[in-house]
């Protein structure tokens, strides 16, 4: 029987590359497999995650004979593609993310977003494996559905494999070129220094056995401390999202601890710290067909790790990628908790520059900010920052930056990460002088700024 002795919980996984890498489709394809055969194998959909239970994994990975005891009661995969969920799950600077699937095409290698999930990877320390997604696309490939990789690799003929082995060959250098060992995970010997990469196809399934072993066995082998399971709550803040017939709603992942209904939590706010009382904890109706639109399933208790909605009063401000606090019964006050998620946004917001001299830069939610500050500080970049904001470009941030034009003219700038500027923003930028520029991926803006001094001195 299984270890369950261990009490570990589910490590939380998040999806991450290049667009149209095949993300989704391979979320999709890793949990649709069961479902259309009518039995679910317990994999249940949550907020922002999907829940994929031991039973289901080791069902789906016996032709791979490991006969490995599955120590943790599941996986927790992020559904939300991309960096912004990723930087979300944080916690104090440090990753929450236990580890992370970077899919690359096979067909096109290394792209930007592949080395910036890369950079955001290096920064939160954060083991991943490589997908190298769309294998069924080397001309020639023999569908061998939901096979291992290495069965499946045998079924194709010569020329296939030498496509294969080709175009493997010089992803290995790109990764190279970014620093990094990879190697097919079958031939890895050295996991942890050299990282695996797993040939897949979201189309056809092959390859997606070993991912999900792969997943399991090396969490539960390296992470055992972290994944222990903790009554102390651990949860951070998804997303902050209006819901018909519940005003404004936040998207959580609970990595440890239970979450109860009427729970008093301390959620980071705009201004100010929120106080206010879980009025309700929501996951999505489990079977999908009967699923009403905005209908959700009412739950009195939760425990980690678990993707949930909470409805609560005054969470309008709340911001992405904060934690969440629970006062515990009996806690004198919650000036303790206020304070802790007050220091959590100011330890991010506060790294400004002293000389008061810098450049502006906004990001769409706390983990992303961070995220973009901890690599404009990184030495070959150091741009310095004045002013910092969360949310999109207005007025007002366009006149603060402004102020900058009479001490030094090329700080006169505003660096949005994967925000929007207002147009009435815009406008006047252009009125004033000040520059903006916006990207969804961090070191474009490097690019462009670096363009404009050259620009400037020339
Ligand atoms: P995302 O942007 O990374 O989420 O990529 P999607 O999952 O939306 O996939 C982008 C496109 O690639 C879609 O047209 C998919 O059908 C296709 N695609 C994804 N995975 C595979 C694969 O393994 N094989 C093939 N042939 N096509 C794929
Ligand atoms: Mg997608």
């Amino acid at each position: 029987k299984v270890g369950k002795e261990e009490n570990l919980r589910s490590p939380i996984c998040c999806i991450m590359g290049h667009v149209d890498t095949g993300k989704t489709k391979l979320l999709d394809c890793i949990r649709g497999t069961n479902v259309q055969e009518g039995e679910a194998g317990g994999i249940t959909q949550q907020i922002g995650a999907t829940y994929f239970p031991s039973e289901n994994i080791r069902e789906r990975t016996k032709e791979l004979k490991a006969d490995a005891k599955l120590k943790v009661p599941g996986l927790l995969v992020i559904d939300t593609p991309g960096h912004e969920s990723f930087t979300n799950l944080r916690s104090r600077g440090s990753g929450l993310c236990d580890i992370a699937i970077l899919v690359v095409d096979i067909m096109h290698g290394l792209e930007p977003q592949t080395i910036e999930s890369l950079n955001l990877l290096k920064m939160r320390n954060t083991e991943f494996i490589v997908a190298l997604n769309k294998v069924d696309r080397l001309y020639g490939w023999k569908t061998c559905r939901d096979s291992p990789i290495v069965k499946a690799m045998k079924q194709q003929s010569k020329d296939v494999r030498d496509e294969f082995n080709t175009r493997l060959a010089r992803i290995i250098t790109q990764f190279k070129e970014q620093g990094l060992n990879t190697e097919s995970y079958y031939k890895n010997k050295a996991m942890g220094e050299t990282y695996s990469i797993v040939p897949t196809s979201a189309i056809s399934g092959e390859g997606i056995p070993d991912l999900l072993l792969l997943l399991v066995q090396w969490t539960q082998k390296t992470m055992v401390g972290k994944l222990r399971y903790s009554d102390e709550v651990q949860c951070t803040v998804l997303e902050v999202k209006v819901v018909e017939g519940h005003g404004t709603t936040i998207d959580v992942v609970l990595v440890n601890g239970v979450l109860h209904e009427g729970d008093q939590i301390v959620v980071c706010g705009m201004q100010r710290a929120i106080v206010t009382t879980i009025r309700a904890l929501l996951t999505p109706h489990p079977m999908k067909e009967l699923r009403v639109k905005g209908t959700y399933l009412h739950h009195k208790e939760i425990k980690a790790a678990m993707g949930i909605k909470i409805s609560a009063q005054g969470l309008e401000n709340a911001i992405a990628g904060t934690m969440l606090y629970v006062v515990k019964p009996g806690d004198v006050g919650v000036e303790d908790y206020i304070k802790a998620a007050e220091e959590d946004k100011n330890s991010v917001m506060g790294r400004i520059d002293k000389s008061g001299e810098g450049v502006c830069a906004h990001a769409s939610t706390l983990g992303s900010l961070e995220a973009l500050l901890e690599f404009l500080k990184t030495p070959k970049v150091n741009i310095p920052v004045s002013g910092i904001n969360i949310g999109p470009v207005h007025k007002k941030d366009v006149m603060k930056a402004g102020v900058m034009l009479e001490k030094k003219h090329e700080y006169a700038t505003i660096l949005a990460f994967d925000v929007k500027v207002d147009p009435e923003a815009r406008e006047l930028a252009d009125e004033l002088g000040v520059k903006v520029f916006t990207a969804d991926i961090i070191y474009h803006l490097f690019d462009q700024f670096n363009g404009y001094m050259d620009s400037i001195k020339e």
